[in-house]
């Protein structure tokens, strides 16, 4: 009988692990429930054939050469742009600051930056270990730092106090660093290894890793890397199959020996390779998990596209807006990652903004805070307008969530010993290259290639 092994989930990282497993394995299917692979590195198309990410989805090079190898393999420069910094600013205290991405605390009044810094430099570093937000913030930034910046700024994100949620909560928004000082100061206090995990130099352009960024060039979006990946999987033989859910899982000595699928296929698998939500896997298995009362909790994110008749005020790529009045969040540039639709006089970017079940937004609101933020002058004219909400995006990482995530993990793996948890609705890494990496682990661990 043929080897056979099934990736439930194509996104990235259901991607990433066929491609990779395919030697081990005469057949690799994908199974994917939407109509299209890619998950959430699918582009969005508006009514004028303008493309637009699920956020600012910019890969970039891990180092790691059989990662790297896969990812990148068909990346040509004719057709991407590459990059070897992200060009990111903020938007803190009333001002624009375009050369970093980091809140720059030296915009606070100078009593309260002199008076952070204190307990700032003598806190402890970003590794120190404390589940409880609030807890942690303080130990790390201090108290004057948390109840200043991050206080405010993670109840505008997450809409929850600081006490209630897990320190790694705040690993999901890349806030973690402060600029504190000059490039003379920062530089020379940065030698202490506690302080270079935390603070940031005034300029990205100071000490960013050498790693290269890529993005597709004209009009693609980031959904055009899921195609050059798709091409590169069915060139490996690797079947596809989209539209696809799954109605029945059996299970015999602890293994998952048959899949039965929605179109009325059945897959006899030897490995499986589950990327989405293990709860699915666990009510396939008949173990009810609901029953006992949790279910994460995610953040409801929109995602909206707008497009403007005149160029942004601004250089960079993508730009946090770190005030915890206005409800923008990430707003990404695209004219500063490719230049295709300028010629055309077409400007777009994505604002991504996090509400709480309940608030609501408008499109004046969103276009007014651009304007706020110096990305729009007061004389354009709004092109288009659309949003999207994902409601399954950020989770709210609660000291719950995560003992909830590890017991449906461990109950998984309890069950069934041919099942692999990986991508990011295993609820232990967020970002795609964390996602990756975490994937090439743990195949490699199992099937010993480097
Ligand atoms: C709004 C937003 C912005 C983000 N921005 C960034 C960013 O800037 N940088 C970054 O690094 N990361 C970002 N991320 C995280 C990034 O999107 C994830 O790391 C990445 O998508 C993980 O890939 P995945 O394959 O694990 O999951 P997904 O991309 O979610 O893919 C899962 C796939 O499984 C499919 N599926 C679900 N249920 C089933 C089922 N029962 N059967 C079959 N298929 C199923 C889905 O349709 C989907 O295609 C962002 C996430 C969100 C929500």
């Amino acid at each position: 009988m043929k080897k056979s092994a099934v990736v439930v989930g194509g996104g990235i990282v259901g991607l990433f692990s066929a491609i990779y497993l395919k030697p081990e394995f005469d057949q690799v299917v994908i199974l994917e429930k939407d109509k299209e692979i890619g998950g959430l590195l699918k582009s969005i198309t508006n009514e004028d054939g303008i493309k637009f990410d699920y956020g600012t989805h910019i890969p970039c090079e891990t180092l790691i050469p059989t990662i790297d190898n896969i990812l990148f393999r068909d990346v040509n420069p004719a057709e991407w742009e590459i990059f070897s910094n992200f060009d990111v600013g903020n938007f803190f205290l009333g001002s624009i600051y375009e050369n970093s991405g980091y809140a720059n605390t030296l915009n606070l009044p100078k009593e309260k930056y002199q008076e952070g810094l204190i307990d700032f430099l003598n806190g402890e570093g970003t590794d120190y270990q404390e589940d409880n937000l609030e807890r942690y913030l303080n130990k790390v930034y201090g108290k004057g730092y948390t109840e200043l910046i991050y206080e405010p700024l993670m109840k505008k994100i997450v809409g929850e106090p600081l006490c209630s949620l897990h320190t790694k909560s705040f690993k999901l928004f890349d806030i973690g660093r402060l600029i504190v000082g000059d490039y003379n100061l920062t530089k020379e206090l940065k030698k202490s290894a506690t302080i270079d995990s935390k603070s940031a130099y005034p300029d990205y352009m100071q000490g960013a890793s050498a790693n290269k960024k890529f993005y597709p060039k004209n009009n693609q979006g980031i959904t055009r890397w899921m195609e050059e990946l798709t091409k590169q999987a069915l060139e490996l033989g690797i079947e596809i199959k989209t539209n696809c859910d799954i109605n029945g899982i059996k299970q015999e000595d602890e293994k998952i020996t048959m899949i039965e699928l929605s179109n009325g296929e059945y897959i006899y698998p030897e490995k499986v390779i589950w990327s989405v939500a293990p709860y699915i896997l666990l009510k396939h298995l008949d173990i009810v998990r609901e029953s006992k009362g949790f279910k994460p909790e995610f953040l409801k994110s929109i995602i909206c596209n707008v497009v403007v008749d005149r160029n942004f005020k601004l250089k960079n790529q993508y730009l946090y807006c770190l005030d915890p009045n206005m409800k923008s969040y990430r707003i990404t540039l695209y004219p500063n990652l490719t230049k295709t639709l300028v010629e055309k006089n077409i400007f777009n970017c994505t604002v991504e903004i996090f509400l709480d079940k309940d608030m609501e937004f408008n499109k004046q609101e969103i276009i007014q805070e651009l304007i706020k933020m110096s990305i729009l002058d007061e004389s354009f004219n709004i092109l288009s307008f659309d949003y999207k909400v994902i409601e399954n995006g950020f989770p709210i990482i609660t000291e719950a969530y995560i003992k909830e995530m590890k017991t449906q993990n461990d109950l998984v793996l309890s069950k069934v010993n041919n099942v692999i948890l990986l991508g990011k609705a295993k609820g232990e890494k967020f970002f795609m290259m964390d996602t990756l990496i975490e994937a090439y682990e743990e195949l490699t661990e199992m099937y010993g290639r480097g």
